[in-house]
């Protein structure tokens, strides 16, 4: 047997064969050093199980007990048609009932006269006695050398038995720990403040005592992982960041009295304080002799769009490109239309859709390649490899927050270090801004255009909608809008637009002197944007639609909003909903209808939707209803797979972390990367199945 050295794999390990081996591969965990980092999700105190003659009547507060089965019962229960499995444990001071639910298989595994370690919660069940439902529960084979021990629980590995599976873990503790590098030299561990590696994993699989610091990971042994982890992400970032800006920029971009009247003229408004100093960051970034990388958030109807279309005239100006990346063919004519009222002919743009035809495509790349053509507005269809530019000066992304790395770098190619900006509308907590786009630049509009008012909103059982219905009467009457949304998943292939053809039906009939119009994913592309223009124009009174309006869309006119099972729809989308209106002077309204039987946690969700001021309350909400990885979509998810960190209770681990990457990078580059490095090659996906 080779000696064991952390990049060991697994089969060489006692306890592991190829058929361990492989569970414990598809666990994410290769080699010994992942096995390192496979970390418990808790622990049990196995030094003090509890009497039950002192448990009393109903704690319910979990326990440990230990004692010995004296009979066992399986049976179907008479109401729900559960299977049950049922064991008495006496520890010789009293007796407890475990109940288990549709477990028939522990009939083969619990048997009469087994020694039992049990940890549940006991409630107080019928004829004075006790009962731990579903409790987890371990066997003493006649082996007593765990019972005085703290237990680590590790997360369940396929079918190893949990001791088995400690036993491994313990036997790569032993043979490879002492060999195991710490990645962060000595200097950095001062500065993070965190203890050396071999200790602080130590001290997580085999803790000396359950202190209420370690119990919370807040011990320094959790510091130290979840310092390491947030360390190398920002390191990482930074350092990507360091060597795409180590070449500059060969355009120079020039701000003259000229150009400013130019923009002065084309302005329909005044600008608001947040706007202009936004884009005053903007601008400073384009003359900049580095590329921007810079994420412009603001909340929905804040006015990024112009912030961004004037950012695109500098640069034309100067002579460069500029493709404008929105993420629906709708958005995409939306921004064409703005651009042709705003600039009249002034610039040559053109739209680039994946509904383009043959010869609108060849136009367009050659329109595009030999520089005629100085914005293009598009959907993906702009990232193609075919799609080529003259001069790429500038890349906007709007309404986008899965904008990933791949994407990015797509674009970066398409021009000579092009400057990006990425606009968002659904904010991202600070907190994971700071963790996703730590190498960002971030601008934010904090301040909504004059004269918006906020927005009312109601949650509305279904059979309450006929009170709904009159309210749009008057609405309209009064010269309004309205929008009508059925949760419909334009993506899914299967999708069953009858819900929404039934309630476009139904509004028809409700409201036979309306003039009543439906849009959804599946009409073709020039239908979509017809009906859209004309309600625009205000030529439809009641617009039933799918999702597909739920990003972006600009009708100031429009002043209610009704979400029809308002519950099945994500936080965000809800918000990004709400959005379509109070954009204009107009009240506005938003009404969130559900039926009344709901799961309760969708009922608090839409409660909690209705009291959130902004969209970074939704967004906190989001996060914290979801978890980073969901909120982010696909968007860089590896990056989000820390071991045990937890962005929003580590925020402050998280922003040392930036700060000292930063620190380290200044410092030198290629010491930066060989730390970097160092720490990557310890990478490992997270191990348990906690929060
Ligand atoms: P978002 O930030 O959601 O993309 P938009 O750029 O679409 O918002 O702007 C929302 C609406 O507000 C648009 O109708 C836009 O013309 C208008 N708007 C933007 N900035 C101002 C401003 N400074 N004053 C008045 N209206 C504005
Ligand atoms: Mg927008």
């Amino acid at each position: 047997m080779p000696s064991i050295t952390p990049s060991t794999e697994l089969q060489y390990i006692k306890g592991v064969g190829p058929g361990r081996a492989e569970l414990l591969r598809n666990a994410g965990v290769a080699n010994v050093r992942d096995l390192l980092y496979f970390f418990p999700f808790r622990y049990e105190d196995r030094r003090h199980p509890a009497r039950i003659a002192d448990l009393g009547r109903s704690i319910d507060m979990p326990v440990l007990l230990r004692g010995r089965v004296t009979s066992v019962a399986s049976r179907v229960s008479p109401v729900k048609r559960m299977r049950l499995f049922e064991a008495i444990l006496d520890d010789g001071t009293g007796s407890v009932k475990l109940i288990w639910f549709n477990q028939a298989y522990l009939g083969d595994q619990i048997q009469r006269g087994d020694r039992l370690a049990v940890y549940g919660a006991p409630r107080a069940g019928s004829y004075r006695s006790l009962t731990i439902e579903s409790p987890d529960w371990e066997k003493f084979e006649g082996n007593e050398e765990e019972e005085g021990a703290i237990v680590p629980i590790y997360s369940k590995v396929g079918n190893i038995p949990p001791k088995a599976l400690r036993k491994i873990v313990t036997g790569a503790i032993d043979a490879a720990l002492p060999q195991l590098a710490d990645p962060l030299p000595d200097e950095l561990r001062k500065k993070l403040g965190v203890i050396d590696l071999q200790t602080a994993i130590r001290a997580l699989h085999q803790p000396s005592e359950l202190t209420p610091d370690f119990l919370s990971s807040r011990s320094p042994a959790h510091a130290r992982v979840v310092m390491q982890d947030f360390f190398t992400l920002q390191l990482a970032l930074r350092v990507r960041r360091a060597s795409e800006e180590t070449n500059t920029k060969s355009r120079r971009i020039e701000i003259d009295d000229a150009l400013r009247e130019e923009v002065k003229r084309i302005l329909p408004f005044r600008l608001t304080t947040a706007q202009k100093r936004v884009l005053k960051e903007i601008a400073d970034d384009l003359r900049s002799s580095r590329p921007m990388y810079r994420l412009l958030q603001g909340d929905v109807g804040s006015g990024k769009t112009i912030v961004a279309l004037i950012a695109a005239i500098l640069m034309i100006r100067n002579g460069h490109q500029v493709a404008l990346l929105a993420p629906t063919e709708i958005l995409v004519e939306q921004h064409y239309q703005r651009i042709r009222q705003l600039l009249d002919h002034s610039i040559v743009v053109a739209r680039a859709t994946g509904s383009m035809s043959a010869g609108e495509r060849r136009t367009l790349t050659a329109g595009l390649r030999d520089g005629y053509i100085q914005l293009a507005v598009g959907t993906h269809a702009l990232l193609e490899d075919r799609i080529q530019f003259q001069s790429l000066g500038l890349a906007i992304v709007d309404e986008q927050h899965r904008f990933g790395v791949e994407q990015r770098q797509k674009l970066f190619a398409k021009g000579e270090m092009p400057d990006i900006l990425v606009m968002t509308a659904t904010p991202i907590p600070r907190s994971l801004a700071l963790a996703v786009y730590g190498d960002l630049e971030l601008s934010v509009i904090d301040e909504l255009p004059p004269g918006r008012q906020r927005i009312k909103t109601a949650v509305r059982e279904a059979s309450e909608v006929e009170r709904v219905y009159d309210f749009i009467d008057k609405e309209i009457d009064d010269g309004a809008q309205i929008y009508i949304v059925y949760p419909i998943i334009e993506e899914s292939e299967k999708s069953n637009l009858k819900p929404l053809t039934h309630g476009f039906e139904q509004m028809q009939k409700r409201f036979p002197n309306r003039r009543v119009a439906m849009m959804h994913g599946r009409m073709k592309s020039d239908e979509k944007e017809e009906t859209m223009q004309r309600f625009k124009g205000g030529e439809i009174d009641i617009l039933v639609a799918t999702t597909v309006i739920e990003v972006g869309i600009d009708v100031p006119n429009a002043s209610l909003m009704l979400i029809v099972d308002a519950d099945r729809f994500g936080l965000s989308q809800l918000h990004q909903l709400r959005g379509r209106v109070g954009r204009g002077e107009r009240k506005s309204y938003c009404v969130l209808l559900h039926e009344a039987k709901i799961a309760s946690d969708a009922k608090d969700r839409i409660m909690a939707f209705e009291r959130a001021r902004d969209g970074f309350e939704v967004a906190e909400q989001d996060l914290q209803a979801r978890g980073p990885g969901e909120f982010l979509g696909t968007r860089q998810s590896g990056a989000m797979k820390f071991r045990m960190g937890h962005i929003l209770r580590d925020y402050a681990y998280m922003e040392k972390a930036r700060d000292l990457a930063i620190e380290t990078v200044d410092a030198g580059l290629p010491r930066a990367e060989e730390i970097a490095r160092a720490l990557l090659g310890v990478e490992v996906p997270a191990a348990t199945e906690r929060d």
